[in-house]
């Protein structure tokens, strides 16, 4: 896997990193990417938004699934929440 192939963010630009789900997870896809750019806009701007919208202290990364190659929100209730599925 060279720097080239790896997905980027497309809010932050940033490379994403390969994750792996929890195993009891639904999803059929072996590994996703998820991008854990603390600065990225998307993960910034969504606790503001869920405080405003859901009254939750929760934000979202964004995972990227490569076999549909979008992406989607993933919750997160720290900044921490997830790395320990980082496989790179
Ligand atoms: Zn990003």
């Amino acid at each position: 896997m060279t720097e080239e192939e790896r997905p980027r963010c497309p809010h932050c630009g940033e490379p994403m990193l390969k994750w792996q789900p929890p195993a009891q997870n639904t999803w059929t896809e072996p590994y996703q990417y998820v991008c854990f750019n603390d600065e990225c806009k998307y993960f910034v701007e969504g606790w503001e938004y869920m405080e405003q919208t859901r009254e939750s202290k929760t934000s979202y990364r964004c995972r990227y699934n490569p076999r549909n190659k979008l992406c989607d929100p993933i919750p997160v209730w720290t900044k921490h929440d997830l790395k320990d599925g980082i496989i790179e």
